[in-house]
């Protein structure tokens, strides 16, 4: 219930402009946002390399409702790989399709998501598409199919609350795709996504017996000590090594499991978000986890 709430809540316009212009709003969005400008994405990317875990930086936005702003987010972008490459970062980028401009029509954003990916592939980097509400899966996965065709250092992600992620999983592993899985995010009709936590478990586990001994190298993202637990036990027992897939985390959640799995020597990659269209992102992140609320609540009235 309480996450159905954030979650609906994450769309309001004007909840979005109140919370993202309080100060003590946006000093706890430093919790799970690397900060608003591109700098404070580098530093934290480096602090994280530091630790010995690579990152994926995401400039944060959605929907954007003109082409300008859509080809604004894609320069930022090229940007990004340019800043990598200079800062010789342990880095690749994630980025959103309605944030290059989707909902305004596909052919547009394809030529941008190619722009990107060929930046991406002048550094021989990865470009990973974030997958986003149901009502995206279908043209997400058929275009990152036919920029794949052009550039192959593009992946893409997919969510175990979905009931067709089995299918899309064969479709893109037929096409090589490197895949990131994730529980997903999104509020879901019950005709479209598993609706209880251990039927999306369930699947994840499934999903990943099937990735791991596909022969691509994919990330298995999630902070679920269980989805952990039956990685580690399903790459071993398939005698998959610990280089062929990697653990990935979001920046600021469960920084012990991080750093654990580093000591035990696994691959581990943070998704490191930065910018000023941080709102979604961290709603989505407080209706992942109730108590977030009482923890961000409490330091509200305290400020
Ligand atoms: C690298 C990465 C990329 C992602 N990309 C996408 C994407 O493209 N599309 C998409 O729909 N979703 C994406 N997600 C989000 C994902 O779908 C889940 O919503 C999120 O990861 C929580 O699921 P979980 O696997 O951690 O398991 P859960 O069962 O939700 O959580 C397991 C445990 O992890 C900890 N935890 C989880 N979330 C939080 C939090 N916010 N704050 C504090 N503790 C927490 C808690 O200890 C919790 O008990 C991504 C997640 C990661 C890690």
């Amino acid at each position: 219930m309480l996450r159905s709430t954030l979650l609906k809540l994450s769309e309001s316009k004007g909840l979005a402009h109140w919370v993202t212009t309080n100060g003590t709003t946006r000093r706890m969005s430093h919790r799970f946002v690397a900060g608003e400008r591109l700098d404070e994405g580098i530093e934290a990317a480096r602090r994280c390399n530091d630790a010995g875990m690579a990152v994926s930086l995401d400039c944060l936005g959605e929907n954007v409702s003109t082409p300008a702003e859509a080809q604004k987010v894609r320069d930022t972008y090229l940007n990004i790989f340019d800043r990598i490459a200079q800062e010789k970062l342990n880095a690749n980028v994630s980025c959103k399709l309605t944030q290059l401009g989707l909902d305004l029509s596909v052919e547009f954003c394809e030529g941008l998501v190619l722009s990107i990916a060929e930046r991406a592939a002048a550094y021989e980097s990865f470009l990973r598409i974030d997958m986003e509400g149901s009502i995206y899966t279908q043209r997400t996965v058929e275009l990152v199919k036919r920029v794949r065709a052009q550039t192959p250092c593009v992946g893409t992600v997919i969510q175990s609350y979905l009931y067709r992620s089995e299918n899309d999983i064969h479709d893109l592993l037929s096409y090589g795709c490197r895949i990131r899985l994730c529980k997903g995010a999104y509020k879901e009709p019950e005709d479209v996504a598993f609706a209880r936590k251990q039927d999306v478990d369930a699947n994840y586990v499934k999903l990943m017996r099937m990735l791991l001994p596909s022969g691509f190298y994919h990330g298995m993202a999630t902070h679920d000590p269980h989805m952990i637990a039956q990685t580690i036990r399903w790459a071993a027992e398939k005698q998959i090594s610990k280089d062929d897939f990697e653990f990935q985390m979001l920046y600021g959640v469960r920084t012990d499991l991080q750093r654990q799995l580093v000591r035990d020597g696994y691959r581990v990659r943070i998704y490191v978000p930065y910018g000023q269209e941080w709102f979604p992102y961290f709603m989505r992140r407080l209706a992942e986890r109730p108590a977030n609320l009482g923890f961000f609540a409490r330091n509200f009235f305290r400020s």
